[in-house]
């Protein structure tokens, strides 16, 4: 069976009817079993077939097709597909700078009733640890950016039942009266479907009203997977794949840049991370809006996904796979995403060690110096690193760091 479920469909409703929808959907998908086909586990070859060589070969001189790419996942090596994306990145941006920006993670509340499997974070009324920041704890965390040297913050919060649209735009405005220097990259697609929903708005107003309160920039965190399936097991209650891409396309008409990520490593397949790929490539073809592409790994711990049997069954039949995977799937992406000058590391999953390899599998730049994260800490993964250290890995790989602002700028 398969599930006529689109949150398209929800339309405007107010917020007890949204939220027991979320609940009773979730409950509906809960182990049906053609959402959870037989996933091969991840094949990750020692070395590369013919064919992969060849279209590695290929890969320098034109675009890869889906089916292309897929025969990467399954039959080019690591060393193979890391040479190959590098010599890419040399080619799409300075070949001797690495970058980084310093931000703060300001993530507004933890309240939010989306429940995605995959999230440790979010937390409901009455659990005695949710919270709401105030305008004031806001603007505190937005000076010890300024006073680090920082021009950004990274506003990100949970679905909140209960706020509405100018509460928004006045922790933008507030945000900006106090520090007008500060580029507020904030809310993700879904929060932004949330806000269209909540406020029975088109998300085309949202958008508008929120860039005119102050938003720079949206970030493209809850792409997760951009595929249907995956989405209706792991976040049926955030936007589906096309409507995740339409919302990024909406707010890029409206002259909002944004990035674009992908959280891999859980119930999809090779083919899903090639789709999610292609749907992101062709969104960029078709506004050139996305200024960065960031993978990063599922952090399992403490995620209610996990919980299931089924779902922890399928997330551990790859078995080990550690940084193999990860580098493989970043190097894949640049060889993909030949319209994306930029591709991010998550040292914040993988560590130190593992972020420095990055820059030889087709990374450019290592996102922020975050001051404060939250969302994976919650999942038991911390690699916190200050500014030396973060200079101290690209030097050491042989490359020079530079400051950038969200416009990928060099300012220092
Ligand atoms: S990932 Fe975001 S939307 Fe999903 S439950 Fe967590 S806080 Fe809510």
């Amino acid at each position: 069976m398969s599930s006529s479920f689109q949150p398209g469909d929800l339309g405007p409703m107010d917020p007890v009817q949204y939220q027991e929808h979320l609940a009773r959907k979730a409950s509906e998908l809960a182990g049906e079993p053609e959402f959870m086909p037989d996933i091969e586990p991840f094949r990750v070859p020692a070395a590369s077939s013919p064919l992969a060589l060849e279209l590695l070969e290929a890969a320098l001189e034109r675009r890869l097709t889906g089916g292309e790419l897929l025969i990467l996942f399954e039959e080019a090596s690591l060393h193979d597909v890391g040479r190959v994306a590098q010599q890419l990145r040399l080619r799409r941006g300075d070949p001797d700078k690495v970058t980084y920006i310093i931000d703060r993670n300001v993530t507004y509340t933890n309240l939010c009733y989306a429940d995605c499997g995959f999230c440790a974070f979010n937390r409901h009324q009455g659990d005695g640890d949710d919270y709401m920041l105030s305008l004031d704890e806001i603007l505190e965390k937005c000076r010890t950016v300024i006073e680090a040297g920082g021009n950004q913050i990274l506003l990100q919060g949970g679905h909140h039942p209960k706020e509405r649209l100018p509460y928004y735009e006045d922790m933008l405005r507030g945000i900006k009266q106090a520090w007008p220097q500060m580029w507020i990259h904030g809310f993700s697609p879904s929060e932004i479907q949330h806000f269209a929903r909540l406020n029975r708005l088109a998300e085309t107003e949202v958008i508008a009203r929120l860039k005119a309160a102050g938003l720079d920039s949206i970030p493209g965190g809850g792409a997760e997977i951009l595929s249907d399936r995956v989405r209706r097991i792991m976040a049926p209650g955030k936007a589906m794949a096309g409507e995740w891409i339409a919302i990024m396309e909406k707010a890029h008409h409206a002259g909002l840049p944004t990035t674009a990520t992908m959280m891999f490593a859980h119930i999809e397949s090779y083919a899903e991370r090639v789709e999610h790929l292609l749907r992101v490539r062709e969104s960029q073809d078709r506004t050139g809006g996305y200024t960065a592409f960031i993978p990063w790994t599922f952090q399992p711990h403490g995620t209610p996904m996990m919980n299931d049997p089924q779902i922890r069954a399928q997330v551990e039949s790859h078995g080990y796979l550690g940084s193999v995977d990860y580098l493989r799937t970043l190097a894949i992406s640049r060889i993909a995403l030949d319209n994306f000058a930029n591709i991010q590391a998550s040292w914040v999953t993988q560590g130190k060690a593992v972020g420095q390899m990055t820059l030889y599998f087709g990374a450019n730049d290592l996102g922020s110096l975050m001051m404060e994260e939250s969302v994976v800490s919650a999942a038991g993964v911390s690699h916190p690193l200050t500014r030396a250290d973060l200079d101290e890995m690209i030097i050491g790989a042989g490359f020079t760091p530079a400051l950038r602002d969200n416009g990928y700028n060099l300012i220092g």
